[in-house]
């Protein structure tokens, strides 16, 4: 097509558009049928205008009345072509008919103000009707009836003294009658809408919406409108900025249909409901239309929540558990690094908590785990979280603004509140709780690893006895110089810079030694005393800890010997096994073999083990002790109370004497719950023939509250300090028959 007929379809299509607005906007209900009236219209007028472009170049010379008679009389629209010097005035038939007009009885000019239901012809009224291009007629036929026609006009020709128009008519008359027909048509479709229960909102000028039944009913209204100020108090406010974007977008040329999800109530005060709005924008004219389908997904989203529930969130405390944790902190940390944000994340865990659990029983043990979380809870600000992350271990999640206090001022917090807590059923216990902490995107590559770091600060922090803990780099370093140490530390053995340590164990009822624990120190030839924490552990991941236990063992049993053959009376000597050691398919023969090369009696020699050993494999951990049994071995659990200890594996495991951790021995005289847990512990271990020994006595306000407790035996600095073979005879000599 030319250009200028390309333009006239364009304006027609235009017009016929703002037409179908308008009645939309004043029928929401008929939408459907008028959007159906309105594509056949825009097929039909696109063929006329086609067949008239054909005509138009037979118009090229001459307006041909007859040529345009034939192409426009079979035309399903009126038409008129006219030239604006009124010599030329041709309608088709349809027209004629519609007009009640014979040819004969009306010249030209009659005709056209007929047609446009004009009173005159003037160049104002005509040139209203050429510059817009539209305007709408309405005239009562013979019978009464009345007709409305709505007109688009272009220019078809321009020639020297007058142009030539084409004027295409819309007949709304008609569409009206269509529509009347399409009633019970429409019922049908009023009545699927509602029974999908959709309900359908619409706008054209963003303060009055025009609602269908079932979003009256949803919105608690008797009439079919409602303003959008009262709409949007209807909406939940945290979900008014993403309405008031919607309705903004009837600006924006946003074609896409788009989709929110809301919470609306009704106008009768009902609970918020949620609805899915899919909505669209139509600004075809100047009249911008905005509106869409409402669709309650309430119960969708509550199972949506339930689904988020199990999985996002702990059971027991109620906040984010180990998943979501994972999930917002590595988007966290994507959009620390795209935002120049940062985090601080801090892992605390409670203090001798699996104890007190065993101890204070499960319900006061998630009675303190709920009240742990709410007063994390307390410090999430936006942006940030507080979560569980395993039984005893939780994390909070910070921004920074860049105080660097900010983590040790929380953290300090956090265990100021802790302490305060009540437990109904321990009055006057004290609880604890110790801290690592990190930073957010600087302390790692992932924030996996910014958390595992946090989890390193924390453990440091247990080993250098401090409670709050930051991650520094360089705590790496003992891990980054493994290799170095591993080197050094076996060329340590083959040069016997390996040296045992004894600290004295008393009877806390009689005052005597009655053995000593024997505890590895590595000195180095330039005298510096290495302690174990620093190389057992390496040790233990690599193949060294094999040669340093033997060596203990046999090392120990020699110098127990030793000591008995010098006259001293017999004791016991405790020597430390890991869980390497313990698995170990060899062990009974290797201890036997240090016995026999010894010749030490294996009453004298207690094997001390740790309670994470036994988690492994708690068959073979039996069966291992069993046989150390067998042999008259005697067997200690170390450091009670500070793993995942249980009281029932008093019940399973053949040991005969039980070593409550230091950090329960330390708060005896001040914390009511590390009294209440070690006499209970002491209590049960008595009543299945297990001795108890306290490790960590520094002064006798805690021996005197071990003794009354009923605890057999004590170890610590009050007695001694370990010390090299030499200094230990020194003291077994001093205190040759001393009561303490
Ligand atoms: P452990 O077996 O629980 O040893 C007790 C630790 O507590 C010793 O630290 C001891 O010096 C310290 N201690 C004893 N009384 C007190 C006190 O009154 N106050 C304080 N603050 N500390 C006290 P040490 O010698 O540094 O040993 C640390 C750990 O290293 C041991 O804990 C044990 O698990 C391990 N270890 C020591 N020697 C050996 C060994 O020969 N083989 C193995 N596998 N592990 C060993
Ligand atoms: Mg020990
Ligand atoms: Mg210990």
């Amino acid at each position: 097509m030319k250009n200028g007929n390309s333009l006239l379809a364009s304006i027609i299509i235009a017009l016929a558009t703002a037409l179908v607005v308008i009645y939309a906007f004043l029928r929401p209900e008929q939408t459907f049928f008028v959007i159906i009236v309105y594509l056949s219209t825009i097929v039909s007028l696109s063929v006329i205008v086609y067949l008239i472009s054909k005509m138009y170049g037979k118009l090229k010379t001459s307006v041909d009345a007859e040529d345009f008679s034939k192409i426009t009389e079979s035309l399903n629209t009126e038409i008129i072509i006219w030239s604006d010097d009124f010599s030329f005035v041709a309608m088709n038939k349809r027209l004629r008919d519609l007009l009640e007009i014979n040819n004969k009885e009306y010249d030209e000019k009659e005709m056209l103000k007929k047609a446009f239901e004009l009173p005159d012809l003037t160049p104002e009224s005509i040139g209203k009707i050429t510059k817009t291009g539209s305007h709408e007629a309405h005239f009562t036929n013979s019978e009464g009836k009345l007709i409305s026609i709505a007109w688009s006009t272009s220019v078809i020709k321009k020639r020297k003294k007058d142009c030539v128009y084409l004027s295409t008519g819309f007949n709304l008359t008609e569409m009206r009658k269509m529509q009347v027909n399409l009633n019970s048509a429409n019922d049908f479709f009023n009545t699927s809408m509602d029974l999908a229960e959709i309900g359908i909102i619409m706008s054209n000028d963003r303060n009055k919406f025009v609602v269908s039944s079932v979003a009256m009913e949803a919105l608690g209204l008797t009439t079919s409108s409602i303003d959008v100020g009262t709409l949007r108090t209807l909406i939940h406010p945290n979900d008014r900025i993403q309405f008031d974007r919607a309705v903004k977008s009837s600006d924006e040329n946003i074609r896409e249909v788009q989709n929110i999800e809301l919470r609306i109530k009704s106008l009768n005060g009902s609970a918020y409901r949620w609805y899915s709005f899919r909505y669209k924008s139509a600004s075809a004219t100047s009249i911008a239309l905005f509106g869409g389908a409402l669709l309650d997904i309430t119960q969708e989203h509550e199972k949506d929540i339930l689904i988020e529930r199990l999985a996002y969130i702990d059971e027991v405390t109620e906040i984010a558990n180990r998943n979501k944790l994972m999930d917002i902190g590595q988007k966290t940390y994507e959009c620390s690094q795209l935002l120049s944000y940062s985090y601080w994340i801090i892992v605390l865990d409670i203090d001798r908590f699996h104890i007190i659990n065993d101890t204070c029983g499960y319900s006061n043990g998630n009675y303190i785990l709920r009240n742990f979380a709410h007063i994390l809870y307390k410090f999430v600000t936006p942006g940030g979280l507080a979560a569980r992350i395993s039984g005893d271990n939780f994390a909070l999640v910070l921004r920074d603004y860049g105080d660097d206090e900010l983590p040790v001022r929380t953290a300090k917090t956090i265990q100021d509140e802790f302490a305060k807590l009540a437990v109904d059923d321990f009055a006057a216990i004290s609880l604890s709780c110790s801290a690592g902490y990190s930073k957010l995107p600087d302390d790692g590559n992932s924030f996996l690893d910014v958390l595992e770091h946090a989890e390193f600060a924390l453990k440091s922090g247990e080993i250098n006895n401090s409670s709050i803990c930051g991650y520094e780099p360089s705590m790496h370093d003992s891990i980054i110089g493994n290799t170095e140490l591993e080197k050094a530390l076996a060329l340590a053995i083959d040069n016997n810079e390996l040296q045992l340590y004894y600290q004295p164990k008393i009877d806390l009822k009689t005052g005597k030694i009655i053995g000593v624990e024997a505890l590895i120190r590595w000195i180095k030839p330039d005298g510096t005393v290495i302690k174990p924490d620093a190389f057992v552990p390496i040790a233990e991941s690599s193949h060294l800890i094999g040669r340093i236990s033997e060596f203990v063992l046999s090392e120990g049993c020699r110098q127990n010997m030793m000591w008995q053959r010098m006259g001293y009376p017999p004791i016991v000597m405790s020597i430390n096994f890991t869980s390497t050691d313990f698995y170990q398919n060899d062990l009974k023969e290797k201890v036997l073999d240090a016995l026999a090369i010894s010749g030490l009696d294996p009453q004298w020699l207690e094997v001390e083990l740790t309670e994470t050993l036994a988690l492994s494999d708690i068959d073979f951990a039996v069966a291992q002790m069993n046989k150390l049994r067998e042999l008259g071995v005697k067997l200690a659990m170390d450091d009670f109370g500070t793993g995942y200890s249980s009281l029932s594996y008093l019940q399973i495991l053949p040991i005969t004497l039980l070593k409550l951790d230091r950090s329960f021995i330390t708060d005896i005289q001040h914390d009511n719950i590390a009294y209440e847990i070690v006499s209970a512990v002491i209590r049960i271990a008595k009543s299945k023939r297990i001795e108890t020994i306290a490790e960590g006595i520094e002064n006798t306000g805690q021996e005197d509250i071990l003794r009354q407790a009923g605890c057999d035996y004590g170890q610590g600095y009050l007695y001694g300090k370990p010390m090299p073979a030499s200094k230990i005879e020194e003291f077994f000599e001093k205190n040759a028959g001393v009561h303490y």
